[in-house]
């Protein structure tokens, strides 16, 4: 199959949908890839690496759509790219179409089939092209917590594991799903006191046997969160109920109660936020001051950090893409229920419920 890598074009996106790595895989099932020039630049891959992996280099995205059988991106084509896209073409990247009526249009129209990264699924229902996302912005959001903690910063001015003879801080992680266990445990080796809460009393029975003896877990419910936002130096919101805007969790009222400097990071914040003061932020002014109270509350964390997100999102999803190259997306689907689920529109029609439903069109 004849492949083809664009370089990402929407605002502020440095990662890219295929590394040296990925392409050295695919050339030895005898695929064709074609890569354009500076694409993988802003995540830390040159041109010579792609080269050097077997990749052939295309100086216009017009080239890289004209030539591609399947189009691997990371983030959903922008308007400047529907004229590009030709009739069954396969397009494999994160879509998000139930949150754009003019993309899922725009798709219909040129014919294309959009296997979309967010819409495929395990058997046990987990999202494997998500989950990668999750772990960067768990392991972030300690981080960043720890950075604005920093008195310049406006934090507290405490830092998260102590010394000897001086307490650690106190860190709070709403939610023990991947993000929650992820940022548990790196904010545990960097020595914090940290409890989980999460509503899921199986969940909290696993992540009692697997954390560090410095993690204690708790049941969420206002009693306990209203008791604990009081002592605590990092709230982390890392809540998800899948389909829905994420609970308010921390109220308007309980931030009073907080001490000043105290650091909030609503990681939950692309859901609605688990945190009632936030609102999405960016990279360029990632946090606001609300009681003194310090809100982080960046909508594209792993966006930050694209080295490591490139290569965590392509280790997941180039087994996919192997698939789909050597037995072409029908067989593929038919093969493998996980990518038939990530199929979204399918040569003019929507072919996924949620987005049908989202915009009242037949499936
Ligand atoms: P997940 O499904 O793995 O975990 C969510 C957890 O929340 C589950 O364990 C669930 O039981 C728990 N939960 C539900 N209601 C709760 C409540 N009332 N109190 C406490 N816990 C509750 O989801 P995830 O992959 O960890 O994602 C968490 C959030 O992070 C999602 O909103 C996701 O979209 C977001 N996210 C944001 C970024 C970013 O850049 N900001 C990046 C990746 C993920």
């Amino acid at each position: 199959m004849v492949i083809g890598v664009p370089k990402e074009i929407k605002n502020n996106e440095n990662r890219v949908a295929l590394t040296p790595a990925g392409v050295t895989e695919l050339r030895k099932y005898g695929h064709t890839v074609y890569v354009q020039v500076n694409a993988g630049v802003s995540s830390g891959f040159e041109d010579a690496e792609y080269i050097a992996s077997g990749a052939q280099m295309l100086p216009t995205i017009e080239e890289v759509y004209g030539i591609a059988e399947m189009i691997m991106k990371v983030k959903e084509p922008i308007a400047s790219e529907y004229n590009l896209i030709k009739e069954n073409q396969l397009l494999f990247t994160y879509f998000h179409f139930a949150s754009s009526e003019e993309l899922t249009n725009a798709m219909l129209e040129r014919g294309a089939v959009c296997l979309a990264y967010e819409t495929v699924e395990r058997p046990d229902r987990s999202l494997p092209l998500l989950v990668p996302m999750s772990e960067v912005a768990g392991r972030m959001a300690v981080q960043e917590g720890a950075k604005y903690l920093e008195k310049p910063l406006k934090g507290r001015g405490i830092l998260l594991g102590g010394v000897p003879g001086v307490k650690p801080a106190n860190v709070l992680v709403l939610g023990g799903g991947i993000v929650g266990t992820q940022a548990a445990k790196m904010a545990a080796g960097l020595g914090a006191h940290v409890t989980i809460m999460d509503v899921s009393l199986p969940r909290l029975r696993y992540l009692s046997d697997i954390m560090p003896p410095n993690v204690d877990t708790m049941m969420s419910n206002e009693y306990n969160i209203r008791a604990m936002v009081k002592e605590c130096d990092l709230i982390i919101g890392a809540v998800l109920i899948p389909g829905a805007k994420a609970p308010h969790l921390v109220t308007r009222d309980m931030l009073k109660l907080m001490r000043s400097g105290t650091v909030l990071v609503d990681v939950a914040v692309d859901q609605g936020g688990c945190i009632e003061t936030c609102h999405p932020t960016t990279h360029e002014d990632p946090t606001f001051i609300i009681d003194d109270v310090v809100h982080y509350c960046v909508a594209n964390m792993p966006g930050a950090v694209p080295y490591t997100s490139t290569v965590a999102l392509t280790n997941a999803t180039l087994p996919y893409a192997l698939q789909l190259a050597n037995k072409g997306w029908q067989q593929a689907c038919r093969d493998n229920m996980d990518l038939q689920l990530g199929l979204n529109v399918v040569e003019g029609k929507v072919v996924y419920a949620g987005v049908a439903e989202a915009f009242g069109l037949p499936l």
